[in-house]
């Protein structure tokens, strides 16, 4: 098969040549994202390979089929950026990598909340200028403090399994019980109770109608005062302004984000020589009790190599008509 791969960048491209070295498939590599205007590029391939950000809205879906594209491969788990129906009724099937190295997202979720917690992005800076001082870092202890976790899939439990290795007291909200977590000691709370009883809250739950503006203004009111959100989800689960007015007034005492809610335009860019039309994600990142990462928390070799296998696979898979069900989103 002949496939065009959308937003392709240097650190991707191995990994997918490496899935591909029976040279069964025919890859372009493109740099470019996504979008109604650079559709026409996917013209000669018989599929195209999109990740997060590449947006595949009524538009971009019309044009794809306007120059033959009737299969999109997602190299991502998460589907919101598709717009199903659309693509169901242009018969467009779309197939995506259902599972990958949770423990990539996991840890980094772990590691944005280690670093706020014990202030490494402040203590990195002043070392580097050879000022030794302390004042300032103070962090806490995790062990024994109370980590909320809201979707408790296959990421929610690999973070869920490192807190409860910290000693942590794991509380989790899902419609979903995760057995292994309960047997794990992990107590499963409604929302509004795991909220007011975390002193970290951390989400791996999909960005649906339900979960879009999880984080409020209600639940931040409900929250702990001081406590600590961590966010490697999508960035449609925070209503960002009033997470911002939360720093503000303490309501929130850090915040560690992979994912911003408009980061198609920015994350995976390079901006450090423009300003930032964003005013909410530029004073995002300019708060001392802020970890912006920019969506990164996939970025693992093991994470890549079963990202490319599967894709890869995928289209393998399709040429025999033996397609796992959980690959498909639209079939
Ligand atoms: P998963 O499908 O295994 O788990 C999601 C869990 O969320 C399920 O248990 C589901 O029941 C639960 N859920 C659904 N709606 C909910 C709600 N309203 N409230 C609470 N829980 C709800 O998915 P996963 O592999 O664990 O991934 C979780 C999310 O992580 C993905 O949806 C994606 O947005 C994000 N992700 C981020 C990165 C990154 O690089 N930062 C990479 C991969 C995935």
């Amino acid at each position: 098969m002949k496939i065009a791969f959308y937003s392709c960048h240097s650190y991707e491209q191995p990994f997918l040549e490496a899935a591909n070295a029976n040279g069964r498939h025919q890859l372009t590599f493109l740099h470019q994202a996504l979008t109604p205007q650079t559709a026409y590029l996917a013209a000669g391939h018989q599929a195209i390979c999109v990740f997060v950000n590449d947006q595949l809205d009524q538009l971009t879906l019309k044009a794809l089929a306007d120059v033959g594209i009737r299969l999109v491969t997602l190299r991502c788990t998460g589907y919101n950026q598709v717009d199903v129906q659309v693509a169901q009724q242009l018969g467009i099937r779309v197939l995506r990598v259902p599972t990958y190295s949770p423990h990539s997202v996991a840890e980094h979720a772990v590691t944005l909340l280690m670093a706020l917690n014990r202030k490494i992005h402040k203590a990195y800076q002043r070392t580097k200028r050879n000022n030794f001082t302390l004042d300032g870092l103070m962090g806490f202890d995790l062990y024994g403090k109370r980590i909320g976790i809201i979707g408790t899939g296959k990421i929610g439990v690999a973070f869920a399994r490192i807190m409860l290795g910290f000693g942590c007291h794991v509380l989790a909200y899902d419609k979903v019980r995760s057995a292994v977590l309960q047997q794990l000691g992990v107590e499963y709370l409604p929302l509004d109770e795991l909220l007011a009883e975390s002193d970290v809250i951390s989400l791996h739950c999909p960005l649906k109608s339900d979960t879009y503006h999880l984080i409020n203004t209600a639940a931040l009111a409900r929250m702990k005062p001081g406590a600590y959100l961590i966010n490697t989800s999508r960035g449609g689960l925070l209503d960002t302004p009033a997470v911002l007015k939360a720093l503000q007034t303490g309501r929130l005492g850090a915040l560690g984000m992979d994912v911003y809610e408009l980061e198609d335009e920015f994350f995976f860019s390079d901006w450090s020589d423009k300003e930032l039309p964003d005013a909410d994600l530029n004073n995002l990142t300019h708060q001392p009790n802020v970890l912006v990462t920019s969506h990164q928390g996939f970025l693992t070799r093991e994470a890549m190599q079963q990202i490319a296998n599967t894709t890869l696979n995928n289209l393998t898979y399709l040429e025999h008509q033996r397609l796992p069900d959980d690959c498909v989103v639209v079939g």
